[in-house]
């Protein structure tokens, strides 16, 4: 194996080490867990580009594992949904796919064994004085006075609480450990509750489910995981975890915390991201400026642009907030390489060439992809009545300004060298309506016939062929960097209210009308583009803008 690879993160060296070591017989098994609660952002890619490329990268295998232990917040659009999307980036968990509730007999039976060892009791506080009895961070917790039942009675009733015989909430099996523990989490954690409300993937079969803390690591065991790869927060936890599958003896994962992904501009948290949805301030999990993978992808980014921004920002164990323009140019770059060149007028003004015959229609060639020959080229009507940019003109331009201007000379891309000879204003507006042009036959290509020199490339559309569509100009959700922290503010005040601006007088060449969905484009000048893969119809072209073509941000900031 490449060193370079095994070396470039302090995962991969815990791991090589452990390889090294011989540790787990020389296997890696990674998983990735989601809760399907919601829809998966790029935070969790930065988690499933770690855990699958560790698998990739040490001849190892991950499996993707539902941690389905709350069954009020689950549910089976978010489990096809995450399925999806691990797919669109590229990875596969092959057979492996598992789900912790399919856990729930045995974790159930850990608890038995838990109980008879008399580790665990059945407590009948409210949740509140559960809550009041665990103390706080400098005073101790208390004992509950059903800390001391018997082994039999704790039997009896955590049977009868599987079986449904008590009201919701009205027990809960806990853990026996230290209520005066320096860690919160050791302070007899919840187990197992008491609820009614049917699950997904299991039905109405269990009225008990285990907390989070108690199936997730005995769910890596289970499946022989060997590092257990999650963020942060869980660092806490880890003493817990530990003491749970050390008093089962049933083989142990290492568990390992790295810093979680925050993106400047954005928010993260599933539940901010479910507010927007259910509140309607974006279209849904997959509007176009969401940080939702099925966000992403919608509007244009590639699964390649993804991977290589995780890649580019490795791994760490501190705190960061990466900023979005990052993230952005490695989906430029990847677009570059990738997108389909095309020209579109996104607001036009029309150029009539005067000495060009009013009936002829000729056919230019134009390059698909100059980074990628094998795009191969395309023809692209010529006429003499055309469409420009309106900004591409100038009445009365300052210096280097070196578009079109009266008297001045540009090339139009792939097409001809055009002067401007002329132009008529509209009376009322004062806003110019048509300019005139001659052309120089001789430079047909774009090509200089006498080594003459034009300093502007503009594109067109030929006006009678001119296809129109809807452009969907997207921007950042967000106008501060980090809107959760940003004073004292709620997160949604700083929603940037032109996050999304549309133009309805875009004027495309003609092969755009058959642009396939899922195809990456360039507007050339002007942006990367995407046919949105919903709203776009035979009769009504709507495209996405992914992205401009370069970022109008770091501008803006400096
Ligand atoms: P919540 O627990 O609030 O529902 P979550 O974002 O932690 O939300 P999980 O479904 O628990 O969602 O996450 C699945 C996996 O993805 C976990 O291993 C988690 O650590 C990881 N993950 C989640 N958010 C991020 C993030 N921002 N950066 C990196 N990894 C993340
Ligand atoms: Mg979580």
């Amino acid at each position: 194996m490449d060193e370079a690879v095994i070396k470039k993160d302090f995962i991969h060296e815990i791991i090589r080490e452990d390889l090294n070591n011989n540790k787990n017989n020389g296997k890696v098994v990674t998983r990735f867990p989601p809760e399907p609660n919601g829809y998966l952002h790029i935070g969790h890619a930065k988690s499933i580009c770690l855990n699958f490329g560790i698998a990739d990268d040490f001849n190892g295998i991950c499996n993707l594992r539902f941690d389905d232990t709350n069954p009020s917040k689950e549910n089976e659009e978010y489990v096809e949904s995450m399925k999806q999307d691990i797919k669109w980036l590229g990875f596969d968990w092959e057979d492996r796919l598992y789900f912790t509730s399919d856990y729930f007999g045995k974790l159930y039976e850990y608890a038995i064994t838990f109980i008879e060892k008399g580790i665990a009791y059945v407590d009948s506080l409210s949740m509140e004085e559960i809550r009041e009895y665990r103390g706080t961070l400098n005073t101790p917790g208390k004992d509950s006075p059903f800390k001391s039942r018997s082994i039999e009675e704790n039997l009896d009733m955590f049977e009868k609480m599987k079986n449904g015989d008590f009201p919701e909430h009205s027990h809960v099996l806990r853990a026996k450990i230290d209520m005066a523990s320096g860690n919160m989490n050791l302070r007899d954690p919840v187990m197992f509750r008491i609820l009614d409300t049917p699950h997904y993937h299991t039905g109405e079969k269990w009225h008990i489910y285990p907390m989070y803390d108690w199936a997730h690591g005995q769910s890596d065991s289970i499946e022989g995981v060997t590092h257990s790869i999650c963020t942060l927060e869980f660092e806490e936890h880890r003493p817990l975890y530990d003491w749970f599958i050390e008093q089962l003896e049933i083989p142990h994962p290492q568990q390992i915390e790295f810093a979680r992904l925050n993106l400047t501009y954005t928010v993260l948290s599933k539940r901010k991201l479910i507010e927007l949805v259910e509140n309607n301030y974006v279209s849904g999990w997959d509007d176009p400026r969401m940080p939702t993978l099925v966000g992403f992808k919608r509007r244009g980014y590639t699964p390649d642009s993804i991977k290589n921004f995780c890649r580019e920002i490795g791994v760490t164990k501190n705190e960061s907030n990466i900023d979005l323009s990052l993230l952005e140019h490695s989906l430029r770059d990847d677009l570059n390489k990738k997108a389909l060149r095309a020209m579109a007028v996104m607001d036009p003004v029309k150029v009539v060439i005067t000495n060009y015959p009013a009936d002829l229609e000729d056919e230019i060639e134009a390059i698909n992809n100059p980074e990628n020959p094998d795009d191969g080229t395309r023809m692209v009507p010529f006429t003499k009545e055309l469409f420009i940019e309106r900004d591409d003109f100038m009445e009365d331009p300052p210096k280097k300004y070196f578009r079109l201007s009266p008297g001045t000379e540009v090339r139009l891309r792939y097409a001809y060298y055009i002067t401007c000879t002329d132009f008529i204003k509209d009376e009322s507006t004062g806003e110019v309506k048509e300019i005139h042009c001659t052309y120089d036959p001789e430079s047909k290509g774009g090509q200089s016939p006498d080594g003459r020199k034009v300093k502007g490339t503009i594109h067109w559309v030929s006006a009678k062929h001119a296809v129109k569509a809807e452009l969907r100009l997207y921007d950042r959700l967000f106008t501060v960097e980090d809107p959760t922290h940003a004073e004292e503010k709620d997160y949604k005040e700083y929603l940037n209210p032109d996050s999304l601006e549309i133009n309805n007088k875009a004027l495309l060449e003609p092969g755009l009308a058959s642009a396939r969905k899922g195809i990456n484009y360039q507007f050339e000048r002007k942006g990367y583009f995407i046919v949105d893969p919903i709203d776009s119809t035979e009769n009504k072209l709507v495209f996405n803008r992914t992205v401009t073509l370069r970022d109008s941000w770091a501008k803006k900031n400096k």
